[in-house]
């Protein structure tokens, strides 16, 4: 069936065409720069494993026009696979923020709708562009079942004491003001897979997985599902990201705006996209700070110790909360990548039962892999991420359900 997976930013659309539900992707791209002078639009037709490339450069005002672009490439007859936009059966969109009420993947309504709204107040730079993609993709595709896929529905399993602030408590039952966690789809997808390399039911394998991205987050997954993890009501805590703070002292920020005189706004600016790796060195970009730390820059080793260290962290405390964990999980651009950090955040772990092999982890691969020494009690597994897929797969099973089709 042909899927279309959207997932709109404040100035970009990314996109996939996948057949679903056999997973094989047809077309990619990725709209960029909307509303400025100039914006790119990037597309990809694979076919029989043949790539037929293009890129636009031209002037895109508005995501409903970029929303258009994507509709004319995908019905182009040397650069798309269907004839008219009518044949788009399904459109999968991911929305970051689905709060209490959307606790699963659901069919668009006006309900639905209305809610990712109200909850633009938690999600200002999330929720918004995803209702607008929304909006265009419900007048371009008419005849196909929108379906909402929420970051944050694999997480509404976690129990109230791992979900709640210690605030009074009617910051959650007026504001709903609670850990939310983000990355669901990645958490999920791993978690799936991770159950077929164990050779068992999702239901009974216990992990934790690591996405380490540009975002970067951690969550702890009981009878595959999930019961903690690192980001919160924001995207802001937890784990050392590439821009981003992760935990940090909350007394920390009003010293820096009651004595330091920085007002919250510019508070919130440093926190999500000056600290991080990039507060550390400088640089965003793991590969780079590698390259430092590898000829022996102090500033680039302070940042690999510091981000492999809060994974340690919460390696351990999740073993605590757990118990027996079968595996763990690296996944993302950093995770599927960097041999350096996933030893770093699992050294000197054997008496726990982590132990990499050293070869395999080291060995370049791009495939879902085991990286565990023979000896280790626990698995440690590489698996590249696959968030379309995911949202693909969880509309389908939602469109699979309806009565009326
Ligand atoms: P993502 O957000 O999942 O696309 O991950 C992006 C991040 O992955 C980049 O900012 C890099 O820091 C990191 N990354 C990508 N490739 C590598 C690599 N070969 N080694 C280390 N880090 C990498």
């Amino acid at each position: 069936m042909n899927t279309l997976v959207i997932n709109t930013g404040s100035s970009s659309i990314k996109y996939q065409f996948i057949d679903m539900p056999f997973g094989t992707v047809l077309c990619t791209g990725l709209v960029e720069r909307i509303g400025e002078e100039k914006g790119i639009i990037t597309h990809r037709k694979l076919i029989e494993g043949e790539n037929l490339d293009v890129v636009y450069d031209e002037n895109i005002a508005t995501h409903e026009i970029g929303m258009e672009r994507v509709a004319s490439l995908l019905t182009d007859s040397h650069y798309g696979v269907i004839t008219n936009t009518s044949d788009v059966k399904l459109v999968g969109h991911r929305v970051v923020l689905g709060g209490e009420k959307f606790s699963t993947t659901s069919i668009i309504t006006s309900e639905v709708k209305s809610t990712i709204e109200k909850l633009s107040v938690i999600a200002p730079l999330h929720n918004p562009p995803n209702l607008t993609g929304i909006h265009v993709a419900e007048q371009i595709f008419t005849d196909a079942l929108q379906v909402a896929v929420f970051d944050t529905s694999f997480h509404h399993t976690l129990p109230d004491y791992a979900y709640r602030y210690a605030l009074p408590d009617h910051f959650y039952t007026e504001h709903d003001m609670r850990v939310y966690g983000f990355h669901g789809t990645s958490h999920q997808y791993v978690t799936g897979r991770a159950a077929i390399m164990l050779k068992k039911n999702v239901d009974d394998i216990n992990l934790i997985t690591i996405h380490l991205g540009n975002g970067a987050s951690i969550t702890a997954v009981k009878n595959g599902k999930s019961i903690d993890t690192s980001m919160g009501m924001t995207p802001t805590p937890g784990l050392v990201m590439g821009t981003r703070v992760g935990d940090i002292d909350p007394g920390v920020l009003i010293y820096m705006q009651e004595s330091l005189g920085i007002n919250i706004k510019e508070i919130k600016r440093i926190i999500n996209k000056e600290s991080g790796l990039k507060g550390l060195t400088g640089f965003n970009d793991v590969r780079l700070i590698q390259e430092l730390y590898l000829k022996g820059d102090q500033k680039a080793e302070l940042a690999l110790n510091l981000y492999s260290y809060r994974i340690k962290k919460y390696i351990g405390s999740y073993l605590a909360i757990i118990g027996n964990v079968d595996a763990i999980v690296f996944t993302a651009g950093v995770g599927e990548n960097s041999d350096i950090i996933r030893k770093m955040a699992t050294d000197n772990l054997s008496h726990l039962g982590i132990q990499l092999s050293e070869e395999l982890n080291t060995s370049k691969s791009k495939i879902e892999r085991d990286i565990s020494s023979e000896t280790a009690k626990i698995k440690t597994f590489v698996i590249p991420t696959n968030e379309e897929f995911e949202i693909a797969r969880q509309a389908y099973d939602i469109f699979t359900k309806q009565d009326i089709f």
